[in-house]
């Protein structure tokens, strides 16, 4: 990214624009995420997948063990549908930053601030919209 983009991202009043070294700083990390949510995914679909074709052991008869296994499954696919949902805003935030677009509230169009960003890359609330709905 040219430095006149990273410097046309919103920040919030009284922060200095984004360098293109910060931005590249928040990019690797967010692709080093989605690399590694990405292969999670994939090892976690992996093991859904043998744990379906896997034969229940000692006939499964025990209303316990069927018990168990039914509570690991749903635990692993509630995993992996957040790490999914991760995943999306990783990309996301990438795309806005080639669009031009990263930093920008969803809720209220405001920036949502450098600082805020550099901690949570995949924030889409300003700390105030953030809070409002934390409320309801
Ligand atoms: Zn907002």
């Amino acid at each position: 990214m040219k430095a006149t983009e990273a410097a046309a991202l919103p920040v919030r009043p009284g922060e200095d624009p984004w360098t293109p070294e910060e931005l590249a700083q928040v990019r690797n990390q967010l692709q080093s995420e989605i690399a590694a949510q990405r292969e999670e995914l994939r090892e976690s679909e992996d093991e859904l997948a043998d744990r379906l074709t896997d034969p229940v052991e000692g006939a499964g008869d025990d209303p316990a063990d069927v018990g168990a296994k039914t509570f690991q499954r749903e635990h692993d696919l509630a995993l992996a549908y957040n790490t999914r949902d991760l995943l999306a805003k990783s990309e996301r935030a990438i795309e806005q930053m080639d669009a031009g677009t990263y930093g920008v509230c969803d809720s209220c169009g405001q920036a949502i601030g450098k600082a805020r960003l550099q901690a949570f890359p995949r924030a889409t609330l300003c700390v105030t919209c953030k809070q409002r709905e934390e409320r309801r």
